[in-house]
């Protein structure tokens, strides 16, 4: 049994979790491998750039990498939602002049001047005065007139547009669904291959990630939905749809442009506060360390960004170009790793989170409390670790939200529970450790922890399980939760 559960020093590793986007730039093995070295704990593939058969390949060797370096490692599927994009333009880029006037037409064009989009009834639900972004928000045109097969737009910010980019339409009202045909059957092969976490792009309701949730239980996947949030929609109904999901992302890309830019730094913590209410972990995405694309060095806007967002409360923060497309995918993870294990210091005098409602986390009472008193006992005594035996994963990620400086390792004999853990702050899944059983789990634990420098004789580790005393605890597998003792070990010389 291989029980080298964390390859370098875990004390290298950030707390804070990073998810890396694959894309040609760091998609074999040995690229993915040193993305891993590197500090990556959950792998997004975006199926907006991939089909299934090409994303399964990158599966397979993400799952094949994990076994090798005996490493839990997440998956996380990224449905592209009802996202719109320009169709063939008529010449290589056009430069949109301002006051100069674009028509999207129904069916090709037939003119430079006119645009289509891959959503065919586009110019049937636009009105007049809707706001059109193209170009990631970089040019915007203003509708001035409805004709029966086309729409009249004037620009009103010049910019230069191509083929097939993006089309964003801030507060208009469209009849698209959720989960277009492409994302159904994306989310069909994800819950078959098993994904951790299924992310749906553009969700407006909570609705929308109960459609999904039960389209993905329907095929036995267990995998968190992420509500992505880039919509006004999704702000005005942000306490709805952070309880219906199990996690979020603030894909600031496309917020960004449907709200104004200058509004979305106050939306991202309005939502990390949201989800820190409700227990629930929060990614943040898009452009944190953009530069990197081309220069190994990021700028210092960037740096202050990723620390920002970590001492607000994400859980998780997200590289997207940067390793899927960029140049030096390694040296970005490496650089968010080290942004975050110096900007995590600053939290270790931090009093823990307060647990929030009873109904916000799921988690019996017995349980809550004892999650509680587990990270007042470590703080007070100093502990080294905190060790925590999970089924579902719920309690390492109460434990997690808490914000505890000290380290928590999970252990699970479920390996999809330990994927889980790879999005929650501070724990580190540890295989093969035998979770079930207290005595053996003190033992292993001891080994484990001293093989890695991580405690020496005298230090202590708090651990949570159960005692199988408690009626919800007399499932030997815990698979109804409830946790109800906390033990303090000091660790004694280990062979
Ligand atoms: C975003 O918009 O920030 C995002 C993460 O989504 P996508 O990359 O699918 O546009």
């Amino acid at each position: 049994m291989n029980e080298c559960a964390i390859p370098q020093d875990p004390s290298q590793k950030a707390r804070t979790k990073i998810i890396a986007t694959v894309g040609p730039s760091c998609d074999d093995p040995a690229q993915l491998a040193a993305l891993i070295q590197a500090g990556v704990n959950v792998f997004r593939l975006n199926m907006a750039h991939g089909q299934p058969d090409q994303q399964q390949v990158v599966v397979d060797r993400i799952r094949k990498l994990s076994a090798e370096l005996n490493e839990p490692i997440g998956i996380l599927v990224d449905l592209a939602g009802p996202k719109f994009r320009l169709g063939q333009l008529q010449d290589e880029s056009i430069f949109c002049s301002r006051d100069q006037e674009f028509f999207f037409v129904n069916g090709p064009s037939s003119a430079p001047n006119e645009l289509v989009a891959n959503y065919e009834p586009l110019v049937h639900e636009l009105s007049v005065d809707d706001q059109v972004m193209l170009a990631d928000g970089t040019v915007s045109m203003i509708v001035k007139e409805k004709l029966p097969d086309r729409a009249r737009l004037r620009v009103v910010q010049q910019g230069i547009i191509r083929s097939r980019q993006g089309i964003n339409l801030p507060g208009v009202d469209l009849s698209a669904p959720a989960i277009s045909a492409d994302d159904h059957q994306h989310a069909i092969w994800a819950a078959d291959v098993g994904a951790d976490f299924v992310s749906l792009s553009f969700v407006r309701s909570p609705n929308e990630v109960r459609t999904l949730k039960n389209l993905l239980r329907s095929r036995n996947s267990t995998a968190s939905i992420i509500a992505k949030i880039e919509k006004r929609e999704a702000l005005d109904r942000l306490a709805e749809i952070v309880a219906e999901a199990d996690g979020v992302m603030v894909a600031r890309g496309d917020l960004g442009v449907e709200i104004d830019v200058a509004e979305m730094p106050l939306a991202q913590k309005q939502i990390i506060s949201t989800c820190q209410e409700f227990h629930k972990p929060v990614i943040i995405a898009t452009q944190m360390l953009d530069s990197m694309h081309e220069s190994l060095r990021p700028t210092r806007a960037e740096v202050t960004d990723v620390a920002n967002a970590i001492l607000d409360g994400a859980d998780a923060c997200m590289l997207s170009g940067e390793t899927a497309v960029g140049k030096h995918p390694k040296e970005a993870v490496e650089m968010m790793n080290r942004i975050a294990l110096a900007t995590e210091t600053d939290m270790a005098s931090h009093p823990l989170r307060e647990m929030s409602t009873p109904e916000s986390d799921n988690l019996q009472d017995i349980t809550r409390a004892v999650v509680r008193g587990a990270g007042t006992m470590a703080h007070a005594l100093k502990a080294k670790l905190v060790v925590v035996s999970s089924h579902s994963g719920r309690t390492a990620l109460a434990l997690s939200q808490q914000r505890s400086f000290v380290p928590t390792i999970g252990v699970s004999t479920v390996e999809a529970t330990l994927q889980k853990m790879c999005l929650y702050w501070g724990v580190t899944p540890l295989r093969n450790a035998p979770a079930y059983d207290v005595e053996q789990l003190i033992k292993h634990t001891d080994a484990w922890a001293c093989r890695f420098g991580l405690t020496t004789r005298g230090d202590r580790i708090v651990i949570v399980g159960g005692s199988h005393l408690t009626a919800g605890s007399r499932d030997p597998q815990m698979a109804s939760g409830v946790h109800d003792i906390v033990i303090v070990h000091e660790v004694e010389a280990v062979d």
